[in-house]
């Protein structure tokens, strides 16, 4: 195979994971505050208990749910899964779009076809259970 396909294959890759972790914690963001009529702005994101404002540490995508085991690093009150759930599966979509489409103009249009249909999803999914 060609050494410069597998090249640009995993810099696609790495773009995707890295891209996909930052809009799926937006995502997150997105369907929990949309159906509340909350702002999307302000106020910083903070736990959904006890309300304390997250820092930066509490905010890596996947890794600070999974290094807390999904509870508040501050109430211990459980954190969702469905922000890990979230998170991944908007990884995975951003990530195929990276490697599928590459970089070209048609990607933007994915990316905010992803949010737009994870984020109606997510709200949809927790309003009929
Ligand atoms: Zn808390």
């Amino acid at each position: 195979m060609d050494p410069d396909f597998l090249d640009i294959t995993l810099v696609k890759v790495l773009s995707g994971l890295i891209i996909g972790l930052i809009l799926g914690s937006f995502t997150t963001m997105l369907s929990y505050r949309i159906p509340r009529k909350l702002s999307i702005i302000t106020p910083p994101s903070q736990c959904p208990h006890c309300h304390t404002p997250l820092s930066k540490r509490d905010l890596i995508p996947v890794l600070s749910w999974i290094k807390e085991k999904g509870l508040c690093r501050h109430c211990h009150e459980r954190i969702g899964t469905r922000y890990l759930i979230i998170e991944l599966i908007t990884t995975l979509a951003v990530t195929l779009a990276f490697v599928v489409i590459g970089f070209e103009p048609a990607l933007i249009a994915a990316l905010f076809a992803i949010i737009g249909f994870v984020t109606l999803a997510t709200i949809n999914v927790e309003k009929h259970r």
